[in-house]
């Protein structure tokens, strides 16, 4: 997360307020607020907060979001926008599904709701263009910057064949043991399931389990089915070990595997 404040970000796209300190002095002042107020409901995990914060007496809320979209992404703050979009590691993968490219900033709290924090760095996740438009309407998410990391294991899978000739299909889900925080887990399955993000992993996975009913045709060897899968997905594995891991254990496991043109 950006050392930034959103003060400072709105001072540099506006860099001449000192000029109209009437106008702007408020402004900036509820925008510290605001983001003072967001920090410390999020380090204690009040993600569905309402802002206690009042915009100053005769604040458009088009003014916020025309700083975002014009300012910040478009003009005097387009280098701040990159630099914003760059997550962990200097990757640029989103924040919510960690499969497609960060392309845009996600507005955790979103800004017609919540305009003194348009412009927030705290606020912005740095996010693809599908999961920021299906996360929209879902306020319970998963917070990359202040929620945990999620521990090795947090995703499960489990093939579904119904014993026929067809490949199977894959589903993904989360267990109470993995992750035990109620609040967590809820976050976490709103996020995957509101956000179909595990939806665009079944499709992905997809694919490579038509690889593998392929590969799989010929081999009739437990063994070396294992190998196959262990191969096939140990090669992408750092760009997305959850979805990854989880296949590769629900195909190991499976019923398919060991099943399937084996007798
Ligand atoms: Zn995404």
């Amino acid at each position: 997360m950006s050392t930034l404040t959103s003060e400072r970000l709105f001072n540099r796209l506006y860099p001449n307020t000192h000029k109209h300190e009437k106008q702007f002095g408020h402004l900036s002042s509820a925008i510290r607020n605001a983001e003072t107020e967001y920090r410390k409901e999020c380090a204690q995990g009040n993600f569905l907060f309402s802002s206690s914060v009042a915009a100053p007496y005769g604040l458009d809320k088009r003014l916020m979001t025309l700083l975002y979209d014009y300012h910040l992404v478009q003009s005097s703050g387009n280098t701040e926008y990159e630099r914003l979009k760059n997550g962990r590691n200097g990757e640029r993968l989103c924040g919510y599904c960690d499969i497609r490219e960060a392309e845009t900033l996600d507005h955790y709290k979103e800004k017609a709701r919540y305009p003194l924090l348009a412009v927030a760095p705290s606020n912005l996740v740095p996010s693809c263009a599908k999961c920021n438009h299906n996360l929209a309407s879902v306020d319970n998410k998963y917070h990359p910057y202040y929620d945990p990391q999620l521990p090795d294991g947090w995703l499960r899978a489990r093939l579904i064949w119904d014993g026929s000739d067809e490949p199977p299909g894959i589903r993904y889900y989360t267990t109470r043991s993995a992750i035990g925080d109620k609040r967590l887990r809820s976050r976490v399955r709103d996020t995957l399931y509101g956000g179909s993000i595990a939806a665009r992993w079944i499709v992905e996975f997809n694919q490579s389990l038509r690889a593998l009913y392929r590969d799989f045709y010929d081999i009739s060897n437990i063994d070396e089915r294992k190998q196959i899968v262990e191969d096939t997905y140990s090669r992408r594995l750092h760009v997305y070990p959850g979805p990854m891991v989880a296949t590769k254990h629900a195909v190991i496991a499976s019923r398919w595997l060991r099943k399937w043109r084996t007798a």
